[in-house]
């Protein structure tokens, strides 16, 4: 998928100037927690401004993203806007920092992709103090669906009825050669 834009009129005129508009729904913006839906735009205004070394594109992008809460996987939606602010220059190749002018176009695709992917989270939570999943028996603790006993009382009463100090006391006096008689 491209999203090419002409820039003939603007190549080799610094200072020459016009705004672009984008909506293009782009495919495959997705992490494992954060996707961008194939039939919702990536939309914004761009400016495209010539300057010496290419074209400078900048602006805000705005969409909406699809996420998984982190915690109780359940699925929301959020509505992002990214500024923009990036170089377009003929001769680019991928390795350089900026993006290539190709025939006198450009692809924005690239780095609205870019934008998108870096600004989504790694961890989405559906409310900050969403409560999740239990690990035991899998239910919503937000819902009240676990009806587990809290964790750490168990941890802790396990380990008070372990009664090791005996056996600890008996191996250190084996050791010493102690304890036999
Ligand atoms: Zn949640
Ligand atoms: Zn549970």
């Amino acid at each position: 998928m491209t999203v090419p834009i002409d820039v003939r009129d603007l190549l080799g005129h610094p200072g020459a100037s016009r705004t672009v508009h984008v909506g293009e729904p782009v495919a495959g913006l997705a992490t494992q927690v954060a996707s961008v839906p194939e039939d919702r735009p990536v939309a914004g205004d761009l400016l495209f401004e010539s300057v010496i070394e290419g074209l400078l594109v900048s602006g805000s992008l705005e969409g909406t993203m699809a996420l998984v809460c982190a915690r109780c996987l359940k699925p929301i939606e959020s509505a992002f806007r990214i500024d923009v602010q990036e170089l377009f220059a003929p001769g680019a190749t991928p390795t350089d920092d900026e993006y290539p002018v190709t025939d006198g176009s450009v692809d924005l695709e690239p780095m609205i992709r870019d934008a998108v992917v870096l600004a989504m989270p790694f961890a989405p939570l559906c409310r900050p103090d969403c409560q999740g999943l239990c690990e035991r028996c899998g239910g919503d603790r937000n819902l009240g669906e676990c009806a587990c006993p809290p964790e750490t009382d168990s941890r802790w009463s396990a380990l008070l009825e372990l009664n090791f100090s005996d056996d600890v006391m008996g191996m250190a006096r084996e050791r010493r050669g102690e304890g036999r008689g």
